[in-house]
């Protein structure tokens, strides 16, 4: 399947529309539908004095390659400004670039950030002797946290704390010291952010978040301008077989065309609540990098393009957050976040070292009125 080049001077709306599009042929379905095949039909041996490498050839079967994937790897890749290696979930993309990364040297991971990156660390990798550092997404980051390092996953904004770190800094003294940096993008998605473009190596990611938005698959990715990596994370996900399924694949493709519309909305509906609840009485330490006054805003505003629709506060304790709940008729529990309906997770009771009342907001696509109102009136129930 042919994709078509996107132009690098088009903006965010009219990328996600045409990201991954196959060059227009005639009596072509505008958007193709999935493929579902395990084995492909196989055309004659390659001669005995040739290389075939089933990467540059045809797909032979389903473990190995899948042209809805590509689809999706070329339209996501555009947007991170690399090469995408699509993954089943967040955590297949982090474990398998973690494990790639330990076979070199040691791993700095962030102590603040997802808490599946640090358990998988700790349960796969330092285990079986590998060297891995926690460090806090705002440091210390001294010249020793560096020392014999292959890989840096930075987490910005972290989740749940919404703590920004500066990316290109962190990638020149990551570099000097030999390490490679992947910056975990799923928070500020490739819109938000383009690590690559700051001087990062790698972009890894969640996609069940706000590049996807609706709450209906599960689904991860890297990207990376470094050919040799994207080659050796492909052929890993071969040989292990953590392989995302074609249907999945195919719906991340169909959602990705508005995410420059629920990003937009999400953002002014995390502004709008931002505004309301900074002063509120119920509300403390409020942090939304999109609030001039929040301590990671000047960074922030340098690095990155939109500050999404994630914020965070606190209410007294967990009884508080369960009566907010229970008063809203908007607000629903759950925990992930990006997708179109606004969600709240109270992140303690997940073992995150929050306060009891903690609570990391997902602001959906609802009319920032309503949204605003609702929460309020929750708030005062
Ligand atoms: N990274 C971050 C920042 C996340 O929030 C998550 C999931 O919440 C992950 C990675 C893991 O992604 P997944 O749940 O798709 O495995």
């Amino acid at each position: 399947m042919v994709v078509s080049e996107l132009d690098p001077d088009w903006g965010d709306g009219t990328r996600c529309v045409h990201a991954g599009e196959s060059a227009p042929s005639r009596g072509a379905p505008l958007t193709p539908g999935p493929v579902f095949a395990a084995p492909y039909h196989l055309g004659p041996e390659p001669a005995a004095d040739s290389s075939p490498d089933p990467a540059t050839g045809a797909d032979f079967y389903g473990r190995a390659g899948n042209p809805t994937w590509r689809v999706l790897e070329s339209a996501i890749g555009d947007l991170d400004g690399g090469e995408c290696v699509l993954f089943p979930s967040g955590m297949a993309a982090i474990s398998a670039l973690l494990r790639d990364a330990a076979a070199r040297g040691g791993l700095v991971i962030p102590s603040d950030g997802y808490y599946a990156t640090r358990s998988f660390a700790a349960a796969e990798l330092s285990s079986r002797g590998v060297s891995v550092r926690e460090v806090a997404t705002t440091g210390p980051w001294t010249e020793e946290v560096f020392r014999g390092a292959a890989l840096v996953l930075l987490e910005t904004p972290s989740n749940p704390g919404l703590e920004v770190c500066d990316i290109a800094e962190l990638s020149a003294s990551a570099h000097a010291a030999g390490a490679m940096v992947a910056v975990d993008n799923t928070t500020a998605s490739p819109l938000g952010q383009r690590p690559l473009e700051l001087g990062a190596d790698i972009v890894v990611a969640s996609d069940a978040k706000a590049l996807t938005g609706h709450s209906d698959l599960v689904l991860g990715h890297i990207s990376t301008r470094d050919a040799g990596l994207a080659q050796r994370l492909r052929d890993a996900r071969t040989l292990s077989g953590a392989i995302a399924g074609p249907f999945e694949s195919w719906l991340a493709h169909r959602s990705l065309s508005t995410l420059d519309l629920r990003l937009a909305r999400q953002a002014e509906n995390a502004a709008a609540l931002a505004t309301a609840l900074l002063d509120h009485p119920s509300v403390r330490n409020l942090r939304w990098p999109g609030l001039a006054s929040d301590p990671a805003h000047a960074l922030a505003r340098r690095q990155m393009r939109r500050f999404g629709g994630v914020l965070r506060f606190e209410l007294a304790d967990a009884a508080a957050f369960d009566r907010f709940v229970a008063a809203s008729r908007l607000v629903v529990e759950a925990t992930s976040f990006g997708g179109v309906h606004s969600t709240v997770d109270r992140r303690a009771r997940w073992g995150d070292q929050v306060p009891p009342g903690f609570v990391r907001f997902s602001a959906g696509c609802e009319d920032p009125a309503d949204l605003v109102a609702d929460v309020l009136a929750a708030l005062a129930a």
